[in-house]
């Protein structure tokens, strides 16, 4: 209860929590949040249970898109996202990698096929345990989900 006091309620619009404690500032970047016209409040370095330490996001009125969440699971696995409509939390939802991404990212190769035909760029996603890597279905290359995301 004493996390929830320290950043005040939103009315409505998205609270992404339990972001490892670091990857809040480059999610922020990511999702361009800071050029729009929204209302953030950030919370970094907060206490977690399970994390040790953790980096909070609200968003007022403002839901994420389907490539949004996923460019959130690639960076934050970890994160929860709580939808928040007059004050109270509607729906709760876990980021989970998905197995394959389609039709969201270019493929950094600029050879790839995918570049120039009419298909939509497929990658599956690949993940080790320090790393998550992204092979295109097209020219069948893997790249750093970094590199693939433009961060
Ligand atoms: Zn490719």
């Amino acid at each position: 209860m004493a996390n929830k006091l320290m950043v005040e309620a939103i009315r409505t619009g998205t609270v992404i929590d339990h972001i490892p404690s670091g990857q809040g500032i480059k999610i922020l970047k990511q999702l361009h949040l800071i050029e729009g016209k929204q209302k953030i409040t950030v919370g970094f370095n907060l206490p977690s249970k399970n994390l040790g330490l953790k980096d909070l996001i609200k968003v007022e009125n403002r839901l994420f898109s389907e490539p949004e969440a996923y460019q959130l699971a690639l960076f934050a696995s970890s994160a929860t996202i709580n939808v928040i409509e007059n004050y109270k939390v509607i729906d709760k939802f876990k980021m989970v990698i998905p197995n394959a991404i389609e039709g969201i990212f270019a493929c950094p190769n600029s050879n790839c096929i995918s570049l120039t035909e009419p298909v939509k760029s497929y990658f599956s996603v690949k993940q080790t345990n320090s790393a998550v890597f992204l092979k295109c279905k097209y020219c069948e290359r893997s790249f750093n989900k970094e590199i693939v995301a433009g961060v």
